[in-house]
């Protein structure tokens, strides 16, 4: 006995299944990130267009049975389709969707939130890729439950220095201070970069963006954060594999 169910949600993957289907993962407000088969995706043009990043409300058949959805309609709020135009912004976009399906755990309702406004973010700002990125990844780590208030080490509960540079520590995968700290970490936060972490934690996410961050300080910090990325992925990322988003610079 199939249902109808929706929700609102953002294709984080999309690809091919049998000849003319695509099999796409939601990550949908109501019931997580799911699996979806759009029948048909490849050859009708009245077929419903749900490509990657396509954010909006999405009609489900759900078979309660086996388990699995099939994708009926979908009202799209927003394609995002200028994000394509820049590669930078595209690998940023992609990396977000590969992270959000890597560390699948989260509240899903604040993941959907958080990459809604990223790639509108990326659609409108292209110039603010870097701190886009950033941000994403700060944010994420909060929704996670991974988020240190990086004043004191959560270990010891020493409240750091104002010149301290901050370690980490890879059993509890956060930053910690250096006594605390695994002896293999090379993960290093000077103090600049953290006060920029602390400054932006209470900040709406558009709000984040517009705080000035140097070309250099904005490279430091993203690559930290991108390696932190993987960490919580748990291994590499095949987004990251190319180098690109850890090159880019924000003019
Ligand atoms: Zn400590």
């Amino acid at each position: 006995m199939e249902r109808n169910v929706s929700s609102l949600a953002i294709v984080l993957h999309s690809q091919r299944y049998g000849q003319l289907n695509r099999r796409l993962k939601l990550l949908s407000v109501d019931f997580g990130i799911i699996d979806v088969v759009s029948y048909g995706a490849r050859k009708s043009l009245k077929s419903v267009k749900a490509e990657v990043f396509s954010d909006g409300q999405f009609f489900l058949y759900y078979n309660p049975v086996k388990k699995d959805y099939t994708l009926k309609d979908a009202q799209i709020i927003a394609t995002h389709d200028d994000i394509r135009k820049d590669l930078v912004s595209t690998y940023s976009a992609l990396f977000f969707c590969e992270l959000l399906l890597r560390t699948n755990g989260g509240e899903s309702a604040g993941e959907y939130q958080l990459l809604s406004t990223a790639l509108d973010l990326l659609s409108g700002l292209p110039l603010y890729t870097d701190r886009i990125l950033i941000q994403f990844i700060h944010r994420l780590t909060d929704l996670l439950g991974l988020r240190t208030d990086l004043t004191s080490c959560p270990i010891c509960e020493r409240e750091y220095g104002p010149q301290e540079v901050i370690s980490f520590s890879s059993s509890l995968s956060c930053p910690c201070c250096s006594r605390c700290a695994s002896l293999e970490s090379n993960m290093l936060l000077p103090p600049g970069a953290r006060r920029y972490l602390v400054v932006t934690s209470p900040m709406g996410y558009e709000e984040s963006v517009q705080v000035p961050l140097s070309p250099a300080a904005a490279s430091r910090i993203k690559n930290y954060l991108l390696r932190y990325a993987q960490i919580i992925a748990g291994g590499a990322l095949k987004t990251l594999s190319a180098g690109i988003l850890q090159t880019a610079v924000d003019l």
